[in-house]
């Protein structure tokens, strides 16, 4: 069976070829026009979009080394994400499946970035169900009980801001680029996690809270750059380990508490942040120390990618689960 995956909900349009479950290309048009402003731009973003994917879609099927009508179906980003970048996905999906004559699938983003621990890779080990995701991500901080492929339940999110803006808002407040949460882990690596000490937020059951870490970490900087001006320049290693160490502390908190309320100990991250080291690390030793399963992914299937929407498509195509040509992309999308 071989899945075309388009994903297009934020600022990367990407399209995949899986062949059976593993990757015969995958490709990423990361657009750069965002860097100058802090962030994204919706409007040039779905502008970005529509000048990327017929490349970005005919560079997949080249790579993969297979023709259009090899295509058995094609999966889509139908939400959640920015409604003008969806809409260039979710259009192009539906023209390019009605003009070939085969089915359309809509795909969750947030499942799918859960569902790329299924991708067919020889080193990767696929978790068992049932398990928990800690789905981190640009938009999203979940913990997701997962019964099976299309079987998931939300029992802890965040109440404002996700995991990643928490990393990027405090890299902004440092000086560094958009996105910043990889630089922050970059600089975290030759600093001390223990140098500051940063507040940690209370927020009942499962749920998370980032918007106050985030002015925590601007207060800090603000009153200790008012005695010392190269307060941070000085300190760069020491704030971004720091910084790291916390957040790291939270998601590990919140997670042990899943653990003991659901008995499940298996453990997936998913999502941008589940690049980071500290996370990675973390999950590592809590493997030795409380005897938890947990499943890594591979770097390129952590940030958005559209092989992880072909598998959530492979996955609904097994099931005949597919999608009504009328179908309409949707910002905020439930699952
Ligand atoms: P969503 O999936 O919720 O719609 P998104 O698709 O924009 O949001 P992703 O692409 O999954 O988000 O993740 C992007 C986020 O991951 C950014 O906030 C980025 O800073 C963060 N990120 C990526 N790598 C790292 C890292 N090594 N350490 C910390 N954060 C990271
Ligand atoms: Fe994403």
């Amino acid at each position: 069976i071989y899945i075309l995956g388009i994903e297009s909900s934020c600022d990367d349009t990407a399209a995949a070829i899986l062949h059976n479950g593993k990757i015969l290309s995958n490709v990423v048009a990361t657009q750069a026009v965002h860097k100058q402003y802090g962030g994204v731009v919706p409007e040039l973003a779905s502008r970005a979009h529509q000048q990327n994917i017929v490349p970005v879609i005919h560079q997949a099927i080249t790579q993969a080394n297979i023709v259009k009508k090899d295509i058995n179906a094609i999966a889509f980003t139908r939400g959640p994400g920015l409604m003008g970048s969806l809409l260039v996905g979710t259009s192009f999906a539906k023209s390019l499946a009605m003009g070939l004559g085969i089915p359309l699938i809509d795909v969750n983003h947030m499942q799918a970035h859960i569902l790329a621990h299924f991708i067919e890779e020889d080193a990767f080990e696929k978790p068992e169900f049932p398990f928990l995701a800690l789905t981190i991500s640009g938009g999203h901080t979940q913990i997701v009980k997962v019964s099976d492929y299309f079987q998931m339940e939300v029992i802890g999110e965040t109440t404002d801001d996700a995991v990643g803006e928490a990393f990027d808002k405090s890299a902004k407040i440092l000086g560094l680029p958009y996105p910043g949460g990889p630089l922050i882990d970059k600089y975290a690596q030759s600093g001390n996690p223990k140098a500051f000490k940063f507040p940690k937020p209370k927020v009942p059951e499962l749920n998370f809270s980032f918007s106050g870490f985030k002015t925590a970490v601007l207060y800090f900087i603000q009153r200790e750059t008012k005695n010392n001006p190269d307060f941070v320049k000085v300190n760069l290693e020491d704030i971004c380990a720091s910084i790291q160490y916390s957040i790291v502390g939270i998601l590990m908190d919140k997670l042990k508490k899943a653990v003991k309320h659901t008995g499940i100990n298996r453990i997936a991250i998913a999502g941008g942040v589940s690049a980071n080291s500290g996370i990675r690390n973390a999950l590592m030793e809590a493997e030795k120390k409380y005897g938890w399963k947990c499943y890594i992914p591979k770097f390129e299937y952590t940030t958005d990618n559209a092989a992880m929407i072909a598998i959530a498509g492979h996955y609904k195509y097994l099931e005949k689960d597919f999608a009504d040509f009328s179908i309409t992309a949707q910002a905020r999308y439930k699952f």
